[in-house]
């Protein structure tokens, strides 16, 4: 693998989103606009992004959603997406704690969160924290602790007693455990596929909501107004159908109002994109669907909800890495970018095919 460079290098391209072609150098793991002597030129033409994001994947489990079980699973996880030119992740929560990759050469920027924190009996099997609302409190504390920066909340899932979605605990405790989020210093992502639970979530101050095809257009407003940010992945709620067919014999209103979710989901996404509401990409990778695809999800985001391409690149690139709090190709910035041939703004598709890919300021084959 590549070892930390101590080779200077220079990229000439079209830096987006603007469209004056600039000279970057990278010294070490920063940009610079300072020409530097001697340093050895990567590209000398084409489009160039700080890499991309995918803002909801999972590098502790493994396409399907079953855990990890050694740090270097993690490892080669991001290795895959660092392939397709993902160079920042958000883990939206992991069964297996990886703190130690945070700072790994080899692997993407990390925004992590802990472990899920789920209600009982009423999740995926071995990946949250299952508690009952007396412990949501301390749990939420305990894995802001163990994230840098996240921590991931269930919102709702299936309750089999009622045969559909619902609360995963009362909307009061959820609240609260927002607070208590917040007061430990840490940022909420929360997972919802329902109406009910995302309502109150929203209005209780989460900074993200994950999925959200139960959300209302007033939901919607006020996430506009609070600056809330919707992270939908909608190649991962195009599975929603698998999940009805399966469930349909013993959950059949379950399995009607996923169809329902996942039919009216293009259109939340686009109210939300109207009314300024933060989106950014994320494909839910390691929860059923294979790692490296936030060029699909990109794609989606512009065919099935409408976002303008210059908008999709802002979500799963550049605006994400601020989100996340990475600083992108600005002096000092970060060393990380991803070269293409053509110019993506007018077909996302060219963002399947880097040709340079350079993390932490090491050239990376792609
Ligand atoms: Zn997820």
């Amino acid at each position: 693998m590549a070892k930390a460079s101590t080779t200077a290098w220079h990229v000439r391209g079209v830096v987006l989103p603007d469209d004056e072609v600039r000279d970057l150098w990278l010294v070490g793991d920063r940009v610079t606009h300072e020409p530097v002597p001697g340093a050895q030129t990567l590209a000398d033409r084409g489009f160039i992004l700080p890499g991309l994001v995918d803002a909801h994947c999972h590098i502790g489990m493994r396409p399907g959603g079953d855990p990890i079980e050694a740090v270097d699973e993690a490892r080669e996880l991001a290795g895959v997406e660092r392939g397709a030119g993902v160079l920042a992740i958000r883990d939206a929560g992991s069964p297996f704690p990886y703190p130690e990759l945070d700072h790994d050469e080899d692997v993407p920027r990390l925004a992590r969160a802990g472990r899920h924190v789920a209600p009982v009996r009423r999740y995926l099997r071995h990946i949250g924290i299952e508690v009952e609302a007396s412990e949501v409190g301390r749990t939420i504390k305990e894995q802001a602790a163990a994230g840098n920066g996240w921590v991931k909340l269930v919102g709702d899932w299936i309750d089999r007693s009622v045969g559909d979605l619902a609360p995963a605990w009362d909307l009061d405790v959820m609240a609260a455990a927002v607070a208590d989020a917040h007061a430990a210093g840490a940022r909420v992502a929360v997972h919802t596929f329902g109406e009910e639970s995302v309502a109150a979530l929203v209005r209780a101050g989460v900074d993200s909501v994950e999925h959200g095809t139960g959300l209302s257009d007033e939901d919607v407003d006020e996430m506009a107004r609070r600056g809330t940010a919707l992270v939908p992945t909608m190649i991962n709620v195009a599975t929603f159908g698998d999940i009805a067919d399966r469930a349909e014999a013993r959950f059949p209103t379950y399995a009607r109002h996923m169809r329902r979710l996942r039919d009216r989901h293009r259109s939340v996404v686009a109210a939300a994109d109207e009314a300024g509401v933060p989106i950014y990409v994320g494909t839910d990778a390691g929860g059923t669907l294979a790692h490296g695809l936030a060029v699909e999800e990109m794609i989606r985001l512009h065919r099935e909800a409408g976002m303008s391409t210059l908008d999709v690149l802002a979500a799963g690139s550049y605006g994400a890495r601020a989100w996340l709090g990475f600083p992108g190709l600005v002096e000092g910035g970060l060393a990380d970018l991803v070269v293409y041939e053509r110019d993506p703004r007018a077909d996302l598709r060219v963002l399947r095919a880097p040709t340079v890919i350079v993390l932490r300021g090491v050239p990376r084959t792609g």
